[in-house]
């Protein structure tokens, strides 16, 4: 799991940022992306981190901004993406294990087939994201804003979606086994052959008892 060390800077209380030497994570203190000295350098890292290693543990790149890249088929495991943004990312067939990305903003993202587990994305936010075809169990999507975002054919096995607010946005033929829908703002949404039954919907918001 990545260290929850504290931005060095005298007034700040975020998270820092890890350093990178000789393509190993350095556990000791630093500074979060906004405070680092040499914040290009040290985005530069990580990128770089990332892209030659296919199996990243530990990783924090809290408040950073990810763009034109691509992750395909990478594996990351207790790694901390919290308020990052990503824009136009392809992390085709990647897999998450308890990695936050809780408050990121992810856009014109190509997420298709990613595996993801135990993974918080608690009020992040969804434009034009394509989840298709993914593996997304026990994850925590609660208070989510999906706008034209697709999780189709995905299987969301005890996943959370509490207090979610979801535009034009498609879960068909989705696995809902004990996903939570719970006071979630919905318009457009669609549910077309996926199993509602077995979700937990807030009392007559279920989608099969609105088409009564
Ligand atoms: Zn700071």
């Amino acid at each position: 799991m990545f260290k929850l060390n504290i931005c060095s800077h005298p007034t700040c209380k975020h998270i820092a940022v890890s350093q990178i030497r000789n393509n190993t994570i350095l556990e000791g203190p630093g500074y979060c992306i906004d405070h680092s000295p040499n914040k290009e350098d040290i985005e530069q890292a990580i990128f770089e981190y990332i892209l030659k290693n296919d199996k990243i543990v530990g990783l924090n790149a809290s408040r950073m901004n990810f763009y034109d890249i691509g992750f395909t088929g990478k594996k990351f495991y207790g790694c901390n993406f919290q308020r990052c943004s990503f824009s136009n990312i392809n992390t085709e067939g990647s897999r998450h294990r308890m990695c936050f990305f809780d408050f990121a903003v992810f856009a014109d993202c190509n997420l298709i087939e990613t595996n993801d587990q135990f993974t918080s994305f608690a009020g992040a936010t969804y434009s034009h994201v394509l989840y298709t075809n993914s593996d997304l169990i026990h994850n925590n999507f609660s208070g989510i804003t999906a706008y034209q975002s697709s999780f189709d054919d995905s299987d969301l096995y005890n996943s959370r979606f509490i207090n979610a607010s979801l535009y034009n946005t498609s879960f068909r033929n989705c696995n809902l086994k004990n996903t939570d829908f719970s006071n979630i703002t919905q318009e457009n949404v669609s549910f077309k052959l996926a199993n509602t039954r077995a979700a937990i919907f807030s009392e007559g918001m279920n989608p099969l008892q609105e088409k009564k």
